[in-house]
């Protein structure tokens, strides 16, 4: 009996949808299973950094990418208790060191979209909605996959299987993979509003707002097109319950004690997210691969946890096609575990811890050393390059490649 060729994928999230697009596109039979009927309408990562910008541009995608978005070239810290704006970062500076030298603003539910309507159009490979991944099983040469699928229970078998199925992930818990690192107390309380913070308080696309007692992210999304809606985000007291976080008048006062105005706010989606900051102590164990939030997961400020996904799922998808073609053996599979679990664990990780410490500071001293930095880099075109080659994921990128 001839081996099995396929790969299978859990998971149809943006980081599966990438990974099993970029594999067929060379060739690779694939099959992607999710446990939704449909798509969700996920109001979750939006920014999308130079680093991976360059990736979907490889990918064939980026134009319906920067359409359905908002480029946003600039961003901004703020300091509540004063009300001033420190320190201002423009991507222009990085004109030399990447085609798009700006952030796209484009919520992740429109990357699925553009990656479905493209696996459509193409015969070897198929995303099987309502296909919940239940249990697998590993021999020398497959992987095999117990699915619940509106018809009953089905055995699938491939030759690799890729665990792209969350933060919860079933793949990386059945093969024993420890999820290192820990979970904040405070969960994140994201309010959406079509309220215009550009007009009305001086905000650009994306604001990073620092204040002792409770900080404050600002950024733009597209929406449904202009005028497009504004996501604020703020740490939510660990001890109160969910009910009170989400109710009409805790989070019109929310919104109001940071940004007062006479009328409330006309408030279209309230979501409480758990932190976590931890990445799988391997990426790879046998043939089943892990990427995208099955293998790291940490806090949003900086928007770094899909464009990691997205970067681990361009990665992975080379060199599999490698490996699947006989171009190369498999210890290729290896250096996919060491780059992206290197760049989650030395970079992602340390970069968005940094991020929470710089907003929350409490200790007036550190605060003011913090904001002096932000002013001294963004007076210094040299400086500001060298911060926004961080920020922009590029530097990591460059160095993993090394
Ligand atoms: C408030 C917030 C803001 C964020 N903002 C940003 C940002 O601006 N930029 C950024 O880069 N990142 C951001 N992130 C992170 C980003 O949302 C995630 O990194 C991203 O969703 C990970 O994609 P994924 O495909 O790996 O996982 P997911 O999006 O979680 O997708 C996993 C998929 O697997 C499916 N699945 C799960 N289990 C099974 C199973 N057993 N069988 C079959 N299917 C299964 C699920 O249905 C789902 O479709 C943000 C996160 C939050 C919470």
């Amino acid at each position: 009996m001839s081996e099995p060729q396929e790969i299978l994928i859990a998971g149809g999230g943006p980081v599966g949808l990438v990974t099993g697009y970029a594999l067929a596109k060379q060739g690779i039979p694939v099959t992607v299973f999710d446990e939704n009927d449909e798509l969700q309408e996920d109001p979750r990562a939006a920014t999308t950094h130079p680093a991976t910008l360059e990736l979907l541009g490889q990918l064939g995608v980026i134009d319906q990418v920067i359409a359905q978005g908002l480029v946003s070239p600039i961003f901004r810290f703020w300091d509540r208790p004063t009300g001033e704006m420190v320190a201002e970062f423009d991507h222009a500076l990085l004109k030399d060191d990447t085609p798009y030298p700006f952030v796209v603003q484009c919520e992740q539910f429109k990357l699925t979209h553009i990656l479905l309507d493209l696996i459509a159009g193409l015969d070897n490979c198929e995303v099987k909605f309502s296909h919940r991944v239940t249990g697998l099983g590993v021999t020398a040469d497959s992987v095999s996959v117990d699915v619940e699928t509106p018809g009953g229970s089905e055995k699938f078998t491939g030759r690799y299987l890729i665990g792209c199925d969350g933060g919860r992930s079933l793949v990386r818990k059945e093969m024993d993979i420890d999820f290192e690192g820990f979970t904040w107390a405070e969960r994140f309380l994201v309010l959406t509003t079509p309220f215009d913070f550009e007009a009305g308080r001086g905000m650009c696309y994306r604001n990073y707002i620092a204040d002792p007692e409770e900080w404050c992210n600002c950024f733009k999304v597209a929406g449904d097109g202009p005028p497009g809606l504004w996501r604020t985000v703020y740490p939510a007291d660990p001890d109160a319950p969910e009910e009170s976080l989400m109710g009409d008048d805790f989070v019109q006062n929310k919104l109001q004690n940071f940004f007062p105005q006479g009328e409330g706010y006309d408030i279209v989606h309230r979501n409480l997210y758990t932190v976590h900051q931890r990445v799988a102590a391997t990426f790879r164990k046998g043939p089943v691969l892990l990427a995208g939030d099955a293998s790291h997961v940490n806090n949003s400020i900086g928007g770094m946890g899909l464009n990691g996904g997205i970067q681990d799922a361009m990665n992975l998808a080379e060199k599999l096609a490698q490996v699947w073609k006989g171009d190369a053996d498999e210890s290729l599979l290896d250096r996919y575990d060491v780059q992206r679990r290197t760049y989650a664990k030395d970079y992602v990780q340390q970069q968005t811890i940094q991020n929470k410490k710089r907003l929350e500071a409490k200790d007036a001293q550190a605060r003011k050393r913090s904001q002096d930095e932000l002013r001294a880099m963004a007076a210094d075109p040299g400086k500001a390059r060298a911060f926004m080659l961080k920020t922009s994921m590029i530097e990591a990128m460059r160095a993993i490649e090394d």
